[in-house]
């Protein structure tokens, strides 16, 4: 079916979603959030539901994290200078969400069409549209009023009794404060990773990150090499083949010896990983086939990066594994109040991210308990003994594609809330399908609308019960 028309939007005004206040919460803190991307906000918004008072700590000017597009791009298109200026976002100008928007949206707050004059009406719309959605879910539960803009994290550490001392800078000038807690929400799409290739540095091309990619008008006419094989290299390969002589993607998933033509483009091939480059320029892949070329661009991912976070190496990232941590938020001996909201990848993050956040909020006030840290820790443990003997590589350790509604439902319980809807289920299982067997047009073409319908009924009823309870 080619992109059928979808139920009309069921909230045109900013009130449909009124915060309601949990009643009677047992102890209230003061606690410090670190980022107003999705993450931060979403946290905000538990945090001030439960009762707690919040500040959420943003370096940038304006809230949205991720999916504030900045045409800047870095001194380093590597990103592997550390004295480099940060550039935070990683977004490509002609960006679509890859999730469509019922899926993708908050429980909360569901990510319907508006129909405000210059939005963008489409079911996996441009990223504009996903930051105006994020400034509506900002306004509709009054979080901008926590943030406090240009104003970056500097250390986070322990101080006695137990409290958190955050030093920030703002203008030039640096201060402190002590909070109850921390939450971390500061992303992990800024800090690229970058494949090991022998050869390259006598290799005489040029090398970007796609951390750094931004349109395609560099590549006119240029051979590019393309490394990895995820959502965004699929998308930035076929930006770039519109102008390039050349893309050749190397990929894991291409196996022994199967260098081949990618069916419907003239200009992409498909490859193998790449075996070594050499200084003529050539570069070599595993299967034996040599290509000529200019650009290597990586799309290799990122690296979880917390330069302000003090903690005496309790919480440490090696090899991309962040922890310890239960359940990929608590570090056992520092629970509840030190915590990280944002951590999963291969998930879908908004609605992910308003269940931990929702834990997060009921563990600091004494509604949710949690296990000792000694049990917190053997369950930690028993989850890294469990990813060995899999042969599952430690860097994995936050991948949650095999289970990440399982993981939802489990935080779920723990905060008596309702699990995820089948709808969203079957929804998220049916797009990710769609993806694989028609890449080139999946955000236009589906055949789950029936699930639509029931992701719309649905909406009504969450919209209706919220206002009877307002009103009751
Ligand atoms: P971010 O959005 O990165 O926010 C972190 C915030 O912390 C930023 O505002 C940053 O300025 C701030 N910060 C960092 N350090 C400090 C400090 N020291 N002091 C103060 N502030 C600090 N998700 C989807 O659901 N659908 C998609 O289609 C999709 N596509 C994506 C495409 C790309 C290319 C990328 C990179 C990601 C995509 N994602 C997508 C995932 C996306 O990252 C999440 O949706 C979400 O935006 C992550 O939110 P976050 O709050 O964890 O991190």
């Amino acid at each position: 079916m080619i992109a059928p028309l979808s139920p009309p939007p069921i909230h045109t005004h900013l009130t449909a979603y009124p915060s309601m206040p949990i009643q009677n919460p047992t102890r209230l803190r003061h606690v410090a959030v670190i980022g107003a991307g999705a993450g931060g906000l979403a946290a905000a918004r538990e945090l001030q539901r439960e009762g707690h008072s919040v500040v959420v700590f943003e370096r940038e000017t304006i809230l949205g994290g991720t999916w504030v597009y900045d045409p800047r791009t870095e001194s380093d298109p590597l990103g592997s200078d550390p004295t480099r200026t940060i550039v935070h976002g990683s977004l490509y100008a002609s960006l679509r969400t890859n999730l469509p928007r019922e899926v993708m949206g908050f429980r909360d707050y569901p990510f319907v069409k508006s129909t405000r004059p210059g939005r963008d009406p489409r079911r996996y719309p441009g990223h504009k549209e996903v930051m105006e959605y994020l400034n509506d879910y900002a306004s509709e539960f009054g979080l901008s009023e926590l943030v406090r803009f240009e104003t970056e994290v500097l250390e986070v550490g322990i101080v006695d009794g137990g409290k958190w001392k955050v030093k920030y800078g703002k203008n030039g000038e640096v201060d402190n404060e002590v909070y109850d807690a921390v939450v971390v929400c500061n992303g992990h799409y800024t800090e690229p990773r970058i494949a090991d290739i022998p050869g390259i540095d006598a290799w005489p091309g040029k090398q970007i990150h796609s951390h750094n990619y931004r349109v395609p008008d560099p590549y006119h006419n240029q051979v590019v090499i393309m490394i990895g094989s995820a959502a965004s290299a699929v998308d930035i390969s076929r930006d770039v083949s519109r102008v390039a002589k050349e893309v050749h993607i190397a990929s894991r998933s291409i196996k022994d010896g199967n260098s081949t033509k990618l069916p419907g483009h003239d200009n992409i091939w498909l490859h193998p990983m790449i075996e070594n480059v050499r200084e003529e320029g050539t570069v070599i892949f595993q299967d034996g086939n040599e290509v000529r070329a200019s650009i290597i661009l990586h799309c290799t991912g990122y690296k979880y990066h917390f330069p302000f976070l003090k903690t005496n190496n309790i919480v440490t990232v090696d090899d991309n594994r962040v922890g310890p941590l239960y359940k990929h938020i608590f570090p056992p001996a520092l629970a509840p109040w030190l915590s990280f909201v944002g951590l999963p990848w291969k998930v879908v993050p908004f609605p992910l991210f308003e269940f931990q956040s929702k834990w997060i909020a009921g563990a600091l006030s004494g509604k949710f308990s949690l296990p000792s840290s000694e049990e917190m820790m053997k369950d930690v443990e028993n989850f890294y003994s469990s990813m060995e003997a899999a042969g599952i590589p430690k860097r994995y350790t936050h991948n949650l594609a095999s289970y990440q509604y399982e993981y939802n439902d489990w935080l779920a319980a723990e905060c008596k809330a309702a699990p995820s809807e089948e709808w969203r289920k079957e929804m998220y299982i049916l797009s990710s399908k769609s993806k694989i067997i028609r890449p080139e047009t999946y955000r236009d073409e589906w055949d789950d609308e029936h699930l639509i319908v029931q992701a719309h009924e649905d909406f009504q009823k969450n919209l209706k019960e919220a206002k009877n309870l307002i009103k009751g």
